[in-house]
């Protein structure tokens, strides 16, 4: 058995007991709320159930790191369409303590890459190209830091509504313990 056979196999009672009417939901995140957060293990349920948030609730974007690595990536496309075509009317940036891209030791993937078979001049090759691999794997220092970087890139993306408010937290992945880095609200009526 495969971990697809298993899948498939698991499939078909699923969806023959109706044990999807459990998660029946709208394309509309019914709390109107983008959550970006890390791809980790730990992270997969607790990340919103610690926040008091079911299926349906929410827009879940979810990456390595929890990193908008570019103001015109897959990450930023995906908070810009669950406000304007989703009906967000918040952000949540949720980094994580204990993250795997904030020690993520870049060489040793590099090296890893090149184990299994990655020929050294596609490095090169993609250094010509302006794809230095060592940058676009790197991660973070400061889980903290990071969160804070993300917000303001939003703010300062000329696409992003300032008056949407957006949020920044700090997730323990052992208890769910959450850590408050801004208050979007605050922020706004600061403006
Ligand atoms: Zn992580």
């Amino acid at each position: 058995m495969t971990l697809l056979s298993d899948i498939l196999t698991y499939n078909k009672t699923f969806v023959a007991n109706k044990e999807y009417e459990a998660y029946t939901a709208t394309k509309v995140p019914a709390k109107k709320a983008v959550l970006v957060t890390c791809m980790d293990t730990r992270l997969q349920d607790l990340s919103t159930k610690a926040l008091g948030f079911n299926n349906g609730d929410l827009k879940v974007v979810k990456n390595a790191g929890a990193m908008i690595t570019h103001p015109y990536g897959s990450t930023m496309r995906s908070i810009l369409v669950g406000i304007y075509a989703l009906g967000a009317e918040e952000v949540i940036i949720m980094g994580h303590k204990d993250c795997g891209m904030g020690n993520i030791d870049v060489d040793e993937v590099m090296r890893k890459m090149a184990s299994r078979g990655i020929d050294a001049r596609v490095f090169e090759l993609l250094q010509y190209s302006g794809i230095e691999v060592a940058n676009f794997l790197k991660g973070f220092e400061d889980v903290y830091e990071n969160v804070r970087h993300n917000i303001q890139m939003i703010y300062d993306h000329p696409l992003f509504d300032g008056n949407v408010p957006v949020h920044g937290l700090v997730i323990d992945p052992h208890t769910g313990e959450l850590d408050l880095i801004h208050d979007g609200y605050a922020h706004l009526s600061e403006q």
